[in-house]
């Protein structure tokens, strides 16, 4: 299918000359005669704004509704989880504990291969866990609006109880709504003191089962091999209660866990199905790429026909290599894949060179107005503990019944990397008293769109927030 330049023009009524600059924009040398096929058309129609990325995303729309109707049974799925807790506890340790536990572990043929997720068949059931330990893989993730992860199991060593990573690990997952197992590891060692751990975590909202709270703790020893089995069963329980559940029937959706250009295969990238099955030569979008499944390989690096829900596996066949956290969705043909992939990357073009709305406190009266604010969430950083404690409490008391004040997360010391991509999957901003951001930190709020602000009294920050809940906030610039 093709159509000429002119004509396209008229059906949008803009002039040929503006076609033609565009399709310059687009590397494609074009005269008003000149036929374009359908896809370049698309492109361009949607550059000047007609309904085609509409038309585009409704086709996907229509055939989710299809599905919806045609009402597959939704099955039980098995959990995914992410390792977090703080470096040295253990976290590797317990990963590859688990990994031996595997019943198809050492089977002929099976040889692990690094995917960035992989799955563990246990007695209790199976479980996925994705192979990047730590909160910031797990955040950066959620900036992009993927949440993969079901269960977070928080590492503690007892030798050494809760530290800075473990507090930031908590607010992450917590932030994400998604529930903590502990894993009180290193029990093994002489000055194991599992208590303390207890009692520290209590104090933030993990109070354990067995003191009357709710959080399911296990005792471990990754070195010793103690507490790995009931650690995996507290994983199907918790997994009951959450009711996982998906339809392998329907087609399939995803995330991306990682992605490479690979030397002998090209694109690839693993990709974590949550809902229905994908199969060997389907059709496919992922961020702003396209193809055509055309193997897929196993956490064992074995080929496979087709993988269903929680299932992590290497998808070769991608036209680009997409970011982590891009979702993956199967549709009906060649024609639709190239399409929505055609009109994602020219609205990712155009995103690169435009604004994002973020939260700012600028904006933040705006953004409650058209009622889309209830919350003002803060990331606070100090150079002393006593300025977190007093501002948190203050912030916090200035919630009024159109906005609430909530403090995300807050510690001691320099504003980190960490902290923007927090705020910037959880819509947050992040106030300092007497500490800067470096330049690479500086750079990634940018990039990210958060909106960081440095005082050096208490009573500066207070005054903003109150002035910007109710619109009388002078523009910084
Ligand atoms: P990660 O940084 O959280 O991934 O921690 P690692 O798994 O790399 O473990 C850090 C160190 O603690 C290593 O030297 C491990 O051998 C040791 N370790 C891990 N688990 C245990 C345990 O249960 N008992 C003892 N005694 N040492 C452990």
């Amino acid at each position: 299918d093709t159509i000429s330049v002119g004509d396209l023009a008229q059906n949008m009524k803009v002039k040929a000359s503006e076609v033609i600059a565009k399709l310059m924009g687009l590397g494609v040398m074009a005269t008003i005669n000149q036929p374009v096929d359908t896809d370049t058309a698309m492109v361009i129609a949607a550059d000047f704004g007609y309904e085609v990325e509409q038309g585009v995303t409704e086709e996907i729309g229509m055939q989710m509704l299809r599905e919806a109707e045609e009402g597959g049974e939704q099955q039980p799925r098995s959990p995914v989880v992410t390792v977090m807790g703080h470096v040295d506890h253990g976290k590797t340790s317990i990963l590859d504990a688990i990994r031996k536990t595997d019943v198809a572990h050492g089977e002929a043929g099976g040889i692990t291969q690094h995917i960035g997720a992989y799955r563990v068949r246990s007695g209790a059931g199976d479980v996925t866990f994705v192979d990047t330990p730590g909160h910031a893989a797990f955040t950066e993730m959620r900036s992009r609006g993927a949440q993969v992860t079901d269960i977070v199991v928080l590492v503690v060593a007892a030798d050494d109880g809760v530290m800075d990573q473990t507090r930031e690990a908590i607010h992450h997952a917590q932030a994400a709504d998604v529930p903590i197992i502990v894993a009180v590891n290193k029990i093994d060692k002489d000055n194991a003191d599992i208590d303390r751990v207890k009692r520290e975590l209590s104090e933030l909202n993990l109070m354990p089962e067995d003191w009357g709270g709710e959080t399911m703790y296990c005792e471990t020893s990754a070195k010793k091999n103690i507490g790995i089995d009931s650690l995996l069963e507290s994983i199907q329980l918790l997994a009951e209660i959450l009711e996982l559940r998906a339809d392998k029937d329907r087609k399939a959706r995803g995330r991306v866990i990682e992605a490479q250009l690979h030397k002998g295969r090209g694109a690839v990238a693993t990709v974590l199905i949550q809902d229905g099955t994908l199969h060997l030569g389907e059709y496919f979008v992922v961020g702003q790429y396209s193809g055509k499944v055309r193997a897929m390989l196993d956490d064992k690096g074995q080929n496979i026909d087709q993988a269903g829900p929680s299932i992590p596996v290497e998808v070769q066949g991608l036209s680009g290599v997409p970011s982590a956290g891009d979702e993956f969705i199967v549709v009906t043909d060649e024609k639709m894949a190239r399409n929505v992939a055609n009109v994602r990357s020219l609205k990712a073009r155009e995103s690169e060179l435009g604004v994002k709305s973020k939260i700012s406190l600028d904006k933040l009266f705006e953004q409650m107005s058209e009622g889309d604010m209830k919350e003002l969430r803060v990331v606070l950083r100090s150079d002393v503990q006593g300025t977190l404690e007093a501002f948190a409490k203050a912030a916090e008391d200035l919630s009024t019944k159109e906005i609430k004040v909530k403090i995300l997360h807050e510690g001691t010391g320099t504003i980190t990397e960490s902290d923007i991509l927090l705020a910037s999957a959880s819509d947050a901003i992040i106030i300092g008293f007497n500490v800067r951001p470096s330049i690479k930190v500086k750079e990634l709020a940018t990039t990210e769109q958060v909106d960081v602000r440095s005082y050096d009294v208490i009573y500066h920050a207070l005054d903003d927030i109150r002035k910007a809940m109710v619109g009388l906030l002078d523009p910084t610039f």
